[in-house]
């Protein structure tokens, strides 16, 4: 079906009153169907050197890179305002290799150990995306303190997923957790932006400040549908976009950058690439416009996406901290991960089990904050496997050979950290559900636009598409597995890549 047939359902479906969901089946299906041939656009609407499709981190840092390299910029946002979901988020940052704040509170840390650990992160990592992330992570440190961007010289030293202060470093992923620890030396990489509750919303107005005194200008309400590019040979030229229910075409002289976030809210997208993330009770968490149209647009203009079955995924079964020191076991009572991981490492060996449960005894327990359900409480481990319906005797042989080795410190099955450690010998045992489908696990999307270094798309033969970059999750970048990600990589990654992409296409020769 030619864009054409689609724009003219979409008419006619806007004409005849037709629901708005429906209206925005079909707009889904038009969105980057086909780039646009720039011979057919009669006439600009608008120019500039660099074209930057979404505002939110990726966004800011590529427009005001851009623009500080020189670039007339223009931003085209679909929401009424900037922010997207980095200024939704907690804004943990991850960063390395001895920043002030890992200085100030005594922290050892080398670019060497951090590029070893993210390394081990993922099957699949990019060597020179990770290599030049870790070799400049100070310097991006030092550039958002240039910038303004506030950091306590502090760290929260609980086992949390968010401090709930404004304390800066927080250990936000597996680096003191078996197999990691013994890869790299562990440090806390998580800076959190300071502030008491969600840091984004600081982040993303300094940086937009910053945006604006540098001459980027913003359109919201901006919806891009489509690229424009040259039929000879791909070159990326232009948008089209939806402004004021008109369509309109943006002429982009050097270059366009995709930032337009993930595809968390597409449901068809799930379906066709993580069909998992469909199941009951699990929620996506980003902003609504994370429908994967950047995505979209840039495979239309060649692009390949990769990694599109990567995720993030997690279910918050701590704090209270003291938790961890009880065991995870699936349907057959057995343990399947080092309980001292981070929570979205267990959350994806939890959803690789049948059914998931903690159970811990009297000392340790104390109900998970974020309200997951205490199931079943008994007076001894048997009735508690028998509450739980798990065939007799498996978890009392779990628990048998887990306490023997506790009363030694040791766990030689799963290599849980000795301060994690404890027999489970103090009754009433209680157990807490974390089956995947039941209790509530959140998920956001990884894989992204294949790019380089400098943010450039590349196809599937490995050849540039000329004028066209992304950034943030609109690419695939540092955080790429769910088995491996950290809190605060995922708006480390935008802001770092955002900020390189910018300079890039700012370089880039102008076409004519
Ligand atoms: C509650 C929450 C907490 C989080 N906390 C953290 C954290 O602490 N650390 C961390 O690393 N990650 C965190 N994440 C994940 C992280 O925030 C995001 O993955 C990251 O910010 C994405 O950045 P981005 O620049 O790619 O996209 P965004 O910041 O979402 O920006 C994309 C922008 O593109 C716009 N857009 C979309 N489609 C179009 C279109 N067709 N035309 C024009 N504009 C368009 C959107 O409106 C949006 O403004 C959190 C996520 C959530 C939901």
């Amino acid at each position: 079906m030619s864009d054409y047939d689609l724009r003219e359902r979409l008419a006619g479906a806007r004409a005849g009153g037709m629901p708005a969901e429906t209206t925005e089946q079909l707009d889904r299906e038009f969105l980057a169907t086909e780039p646009k041939p720039v011979g057919r656009v009669s006439a600009w609407h608008d120019e500039a050197d660099v074209v930057i499709v979404g505002y939110g981190g990726a966004g800011v840092c590529a427009a005001l890179e851009a623009a500080r390299s020189g670039a007339d910029v223009l931003a085209l946002e679909r929401a009424g305002g900037g922010g997207g979901t980095t200024a939704m988020s907690t804004a943990h940052i991850y960063m390395g290799g001895g920043t002030r704040v890992q200085k100030a509170v005594g922290l050892e840390d080398t670019t060497e150990d951090m590029f070893n650990f993210i390394m081990a992160s993922s099957d699949d990592p990019d060597e020179e995306k990770v290599r030049l992330f870790c070799d400049e992570s100070v310097d991006h440190f030092d550039w958002l303190v240039e910038q303004g961007v506030p950091f306590k010289d502090s760290i929260y030293p609980e086992r949390t997923p968010e401090q709930p202060n404004d304390d800066c470093l927080l250990w936000s992923g597996n680096e003191k957790a078996h197999p990691f620890r013994e890869l790299a030396k562990p440090s806390a990489r998580g800076h959190k932006v300071k502030n008491q509750a969600e840091g984004g919303p600081i982040l993303f107005r300094i940086l937009a400040e910053h945006a604006e005194k540098a001459g980027v200008r913003l359109q919201c309400d901006t919806r891009v549908l489509n690229l424009v590019v040259r039929a000879e040979d791909g070159r990326v030229c232009g948008v089209v976009v939806r402004q004021d229910q008109e369509e309109r075409y943006i002429r982009a002289r050097r270059g366009v950058i995709l930032c337009a976030g993930g595809f968390v809210m597409n449901r068809e997208m799930l379906r066709n690439h993580i069909p998992s993330m469909l199941e009951e009770n699990v929620s996506p968490v980003g902003n609504m416009y994370d429908d994967g149209a950047g995505i979209r647009m840039g495979m239309s203009a060649r692009g390949t996406a990769i990694h599109m079955d990567e995720y993030f995924v997690t279910v918050v079964w701590y704090p209270p901290s003291s938790l961890t020191k009880g065991i995870l076991v699936n349907e057959y009572g057995q343990r399947f991960i080092n309980e001292d991981s981070y929570h979205g490492r267990c959350a994806e060996h939890a959803k690789r089990q049948g059914r998931a449960f903690l159970i811990a005894d009297n000392e340790i327990f104390g109900y998970p904050e974020s309200g997951l359900e205490l199931i079943a409480t008994e007076d001894s481990i048997a009735d508690l496997e028998a509450a739980l319906n798990l065939p007799t005797q498996t978890l009392q042989n779990t628990v048998a050979v887990y306490n023997a080795n506790a009363e030694k410190g040791e766990d030689p099955v799963f290599h849980k950290h000795a301060d994690w450690i404890k027999p489970l010998d103090s009754p009433p045992y209680a157990a807490i559900e974390c089956s995947y489908g039941i209790a509530p696990y959140l998920t956001f999307t990884l894989g992204g636009l294949r790019t380089r270094v400098g943010g450039e798309v590349v196809t599937e033969d490995d050849q540039d598409v000329p004028g066209l970059y992304a950034a943030g999750r609109n690419a695939c970048g540092i955080p790429r597995s769910s088995w491996g990600y950290c809190s605060g990589t995922s708006v480390a990654d935008a802001t770092f890549f955002g900020r390189i992409t910018g300079r890039s296409a700012a370089a880039n020769e102008p076409w004519s």
